[in-house]
């Protein structure tokens, strides 16, 4: 068939997209493909064999993949500046400020603390438990970056840490707990048994050491 001009436009954005290999350009390639195609009446099968040329591979795991790694536009990896104490930590009288536990950032509310785009952004037909999927995968990883730093914690030894140090943890930490939680309570992700009890055990551990940091803190 002849691939309507704007059509072939918006196949060239999402190629050119797929080079940058930046998520949001993906998305957004993706999003203007998939208007043009019901613009000029093309089925969302045909559309994808199109895209699965431009591409020189299969579109849809490029664009899952994308969806996947989409941010929340409404905050930085979940967390949003603390309104209490602008992003400080303490109050103007030098006391912790408690609506941050000291941290400067409170968690976003749109994306519940995840980081990640909220479903209203996503693409209904994009699989979303393949998507899932991917996000736990991603999840897997960051739990397995973190469990050794966890694992090595004594309380001493945070007491060691800078106050950006301790931060940039219980931020890493806040956010993960964030995406297990989203992850253990999405009935698209359909986790056997098994895979829900590690994820809950993971929420457990975390909150054991972010009130290990906040103890530390608290303490100073
Ligand atoms: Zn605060
Ligand atoms: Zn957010």
């Amino acid at each position: 068939m002849d691939i309507p001009k704007d059509m072939q436009d918006k196949l060239t954005r999402l190629r050119k997209a797929v080079d940058s290999r930046e998520a949001e350009a993906i998305c957004l390639a993706y999003l203007a493909l998939r208007k043009s195609a019901a613009t000029n009446g093309v089925q969302a099968r045909e559309m994808f064999e199109l895209a699965d040329r431009a591409l020189s591979r299969p579109a849809a795991n490029v664009i899952i993949c994308a969806f996947a790694h989409r941010h929340c536009p409404m905050c930085q990896d979940g967390m949003t500046e603390c309104e209490d104490c602008e992003g400080a930590g303490v109050l103007n009288d030098g006391r912790n400020c408690l609506a941050c536990d000291g941290i400067g950032m409170t968690s976003c509310d749109f994306c519940r603390g995840t980081g990640w785009a909220p479903p209203a952004m996503m693409a209904p037909e994009i699989a979303p438990g393949i998507r899932k999927k991917q996000q736990f995968v991603d999840v897997e990883k960051d739990l397995a970056d973190l469990k050794p730093i966890m694992l090595g914690s004594d309380g001493r030894k945070e007491g060691r840490l800078t106050t950006e140090q301790r931060r940039s943890l219980q931020r890493w930490a806040m956010r993960l707990r964030a995406r297990l939680n989203s992850l253990i309570h999405d009935e698209d992700l359909d986790l056997n048994t098994e895979e829900k009890k590690r994820l809950l055990q993971a929420v457990g551990e975390l909150d054991a050491y972010l009130a290990t940091l906040r103890n530390v803190h608290a303490g100073k």
